[in-house]
């Protein structure tokens, strides 16, 4: 079965590079060059998940995701921006979007965040419990094991846990994590990240000097492999 996108994106250069990958990864791509027409393929058309431009023509994303949200349609929703502001993002996520991504990214992210999000809304509570060799993370009791012994993990590292296991597979930019695990972002405090990466690769790593579980991206930020 070949999951349904809509991609809404005026810039004609974009939404065609964008539906050839797309396509060429199995999906079937429609698409709309306005938020207006967008919003109504959107209303009369089912989707496995939306692509929303913010800015454009006629409608903007944020506005079409409102409305979208306000007609009862929960399918998911991935918004892209040239901006990156944490405001876009802060009013995309109150708009009801599921998740986020700046412009210029690489395609193999949009894939990746793409099939995240098509595994959570196909099963929503299946994946609560996560096995990675001896190591177990309960996402619904919020509850860490490694061989069987409770791993003792700050709040933050559990949040920085679960950020990384919910993203497992896409690479995370510090100020990523900054803003998603801490909700604040500038330059200054990006050593807090890596700090925080250690104590947790101390506690949930075989040998936190060659780790297996959250690799470092270089240049990137970090990327957790399942
Ligand atoms: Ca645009």
């Amino acid at each position: 079965m070949n999951e349904k996108i809509l991609l809404v994106e005026d810039e004609a250069a974009i939404r065609m590079a964008l539906s050839d990958r797309l396509e060429s990864e199995g999906y079937v791509v429609e698409c709309a060059v306005d938020g207006e027409k967008g919003y109504q393929q959107a209303l009369r058309n089912s989707y496995d998940i939306l692509l929303l431009d913010v800015m454009l023509p006629r409608k903007s994303g944020f506005d079409m995701c409102r409305d979208l949200r306000g007609a009862g349609v929960n399918i998911p929703i991935l918004m892209l921006t040239a901006r990156d502001q944490v405001v876009d993002k802060v009013v995309g996520l109150r708009m009801g979007a599921d998740d986020y991504l700046t412009k210029p990214f690489e395609p193999a992210e949009l894939v990746a965040r793409i099939e995240a999000l098509l595994r959570r809304s196909r099963n929503p509570a299946g994946d609560a419990v996560r096995q990675y060799g001896e190591l177990r993370i309960d996402l619904r009791g919020t509850t860490v094991t490694r061989e069987g012994k409770p791993v003792p993990l700050s709040a933050r590292e559990y949040r920085l846990l679960e950020y990384f296991v919910t993203h497992c597979g896409i690479t995370l930019s510090r100020d990523e994590l900054l803003r998603e695990v801490w909700g604040y972002s500038t330059e200054v405090f990006s050593r807090t990240v890596d700090v925080h990466v250690g104590s947790l690769r101390q506690k949930i790593e075989c040998d936190a000097k060659k780790p297996q579980l959250i690799l470092t991206v270089p240049g990137l930020g970090y990327k957790f492999v399942g």
